[in-house]
């Protein structure tokens, strides 16, 4: 197989690698949920980033119970809550200015400072007036401490396909707030004011339906949204997408938890409020005109967002966002019919693939890693950007966190693939540097490096080692007589030859030409003799294949050299070796010499 073949087989073993370490990373509840809080902080940047251009609905209007308004009841009255009649003031004084909604986003609880007169006033303007919404609250109190009250058959609904919802044991209730009784047996429109944080604190989704002793009730702003786009039913049906389909333009698009996830608008305080003690002293001033240009055919809520009173929220775009704003925002998505959609999961886990794709083609063929690292972080920025446009134009939510994450890994385990490459391309360039290439001995130029080394050695450990030059008997005759094809093949089987009679710290090398050298590490002239005459005999005795086919016989001449007996530098050392050499010419060829007088002339 050819290498670029491997290197691709590399990269995409790892890559399969890196993604079965992703799948099995998120299967670990503390991981997932890790990454789910990573993407819900992406999703409250993106919503801060396009909330901004989002507008509220102007129909809709806020009557805020702010710390003014509360000061000014407590003033008024002596004491905070109002007197019931305030509440029933209130309404008789909006009705006759036509406003197409009040929702109170408040409780009136049954035995809360009751008081008869008062109470009754309340319910009559609550019963009289069929565009007015009161509110009702279910939770989780043991039934010994509060009994569970009967709701009125008026108020249930059912949910065909509810799969999704009755799996969230968050959304399913055994106890309810009692409301006073006249009230809730008076009027159908009472709808759930329930509010769920996620783990942070932070709300983003809403309930638009909740589970509560055998039937589902609609939460406050369904059910007065229902009533505004004259969609009358009690009977719902969930789609296998998991969609709630009111009319084609008004679609609740469920969680797998059930809920819906809000679109926020601006940052807070973006609806349009009126503080209740401006309202009420135009009640009592009588000033008819304020309460027309206010309220006249608006959708009205009233609402507490006096700190003093604690109704303040965290959501995604504000930790101190108006509880009723909550309500509104609710309510102006279901009316704009822009709720939130996340995308299915298949598709976040095919844009992660594609995205660590495309960063493990880049390291693999961008020689500089800046441009590993810039492609990396252009395509991170790239999808943000592009997650902040779909939000913003088509209130859809992609996952961000899964193909970073995916993303990450793979670069990092491309660069790990790329290192090993590498590092391998490197030891097989060294090889190469060092090698003689007909012989596969080492070259020249690490032969005097290893004989600088060795001298180094032996002086410093006050060591022994040999050297043993070698030269092919006759072999111009040889080459003359069977050629230079025939002359290589000979010198490739001596150098294998000498290989296999060597240690494996022993370092053969080709000299130059037909001339090859040992160097024998930690080795004493005597054992170097032996080793000379074991590969002198080795060579006498193989029968050389030639090119033509042919075999023959080949004898060498051995040169023996030793440190520090024979010289102490490379020089001296190979000087020596060489007049052993010229000797053992001189004596026949074919033999070792180790020893040699001064005057011996190296050719
Ligand atoms: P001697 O026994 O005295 O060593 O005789 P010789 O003919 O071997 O003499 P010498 O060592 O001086 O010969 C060197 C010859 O080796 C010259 C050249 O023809 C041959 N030779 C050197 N390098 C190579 C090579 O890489 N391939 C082949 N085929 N022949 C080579
Ligand atoms: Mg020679
Ligand atoms: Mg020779």
């Amino acid at each position: 197989m050819n290498k670029k073949l491997l290197t691709k087989l590399a990269y995409i073993l790892a890559s399969l690698l890196i993604f079965g370490v992703f799948l099995y990373l998120i299967q670990i509840p503390s991981f997932r949920n890790f990454l789910t809080k990573i993407e819900n902080t992406t999703f409250d940047l993106r919503q801060n980033i396009v909330s901004k251009y989002k507008k509220t609905s102007n129909e809709i209007v806020i009557i805020d119970i702010n710390d003014a308004s509360y000061e000014y009841i407590a003033e008024k009255f002596g004491s905070w809550p109002a007197p019931r009649a305030f509440w029933a003031d209130l309404i008789i004084n909006l009705e006759p200015v036509n406003p197409d909604m009040i929702i109170f986003d408040m409780l009136f609880l049954k035995r809360y400072t009751a008081d008869g007169n008062s109470d009754f006033e309340l319910i009559k303007a609550v019963k009289d007036n069929k565009n007015v919404y009161v509110s009702m609250n279910l939770d989780n109190y043991p039934k010994e401490v509060r009994t569970p009250p009967k709701l009125p058959a008026a108020l249930q609904n059912s949910i065909g396909n509810d799969f999704l919802i009755k799996q969230n044991p968050d959304l399913v209730y055994v106890n309810c707030r009692s409301v006073m009784d006249e009230i809730l047996n008076g009027t159908k429109n009472i709808g759930l004011i329930n509010v769920q944080r996620d783990k942070d604190g932070i709300i983003r989704t809403m309930p638009p339906f909740s589970y509560y002793d055998g039937a589902y009730y609609k939460h406050l702003t369904i059910l007065a949204g229902l009533d505004y786009l004259n969609i009358n039913t009690n009977q719902f049906k969930m789609s296998k997408n998991g969609e709630i389909v009111f009319d084609k333009n008004h679609i609740l698009p469920l969680t797998k938890e059930g809920k819906v996830i809000l679109n926020w608008y601006g940052p807070e305080w973006s609806f349009n409020y009126v503080p209740l003690w401006k309202v009420s002293n135009a009640i009592e001033k009588n000033d008819r005109k304020f309460l027309e240009d206010n309220f006249k055919n608006k959708i009205v809520f009233v609402g507490v967002t006096a700190n003093s009173l604690s109704d303040i929220k965290s959501t995604p775009v504000s930790y101190m966002f108006p509880g009723v704003e909550v309500q509104a925002t609710f309510l102006n998505n279901l009316l704009d019919n822009n709720f939130i959609k996340k995308t299915y999961i298949i598709f976040d886990i095919f844009i992660a693939i594609l995205m660590a794709g495309l960063i493990a083609l880049g390291v693999m063929n961008f020689k500089a890693p800046l441009k590993s690292v810039l492609l990396f972080l252009g395509l991170q920025a790239g999808y943000f950007i592009i997650s902040i446009i779909l939000m913003g134009f088509f209130n859809i939510w992609v996952n961000i966190t899964a193909p970073f994450v995916l993303s990450i890994l793979t670069f990092a385990g491309a660069y790990v693939v790329k290192y090993l490459i590498t590092s391998r391309d490197y030891e097989h360039t060294y090889k190469l540097a060092v090698t003689d290439g007909l012989t596969e001995m080492f070259n020249h130029r690490y032969f005097q490096e290893q004989m600088t080394n060795n001298i180094g050695n032996a002086k410093r450990y006050n060591s022994v080692f040999s050297l043993i030059m070698v030269d092919i008997d006759f072999f111009k005759k040889f080459n003359d007589t069977y050629g230079h094809q025939s002359g290589d093949a000979v010198l490739r089987q001596v150098a294998q030859t000498i290989k296999k009679n060597i240690r494996s710290t022993d370092i053969p090398c080709r000299y130059g030409g037909e001339e090859m050298s040992v160097i024998l590490t930690n080795t004493n002239k005597e054992d170097a003799v032996k080793t000379a005459i074991k590969i002198c005999e080795a060579v006498r005795n193989k029968e050389f294949e030639l090119a033509t086919g042919d075999r023959t016989h080949v004898t060498i001449s051995l040169g023996v050299a030793s440190m520090p007996e024979n010289g102490d530098t490379t020089e001296k050392l190979i000087e020596y070796a060489d007049k052993c050499l010229y000797v053992a010419k001189r004596n026949g060829r074919n033999q070792v010499v180790s020893d040699a007088p001064d005057d011996t002339p190296t050719e």
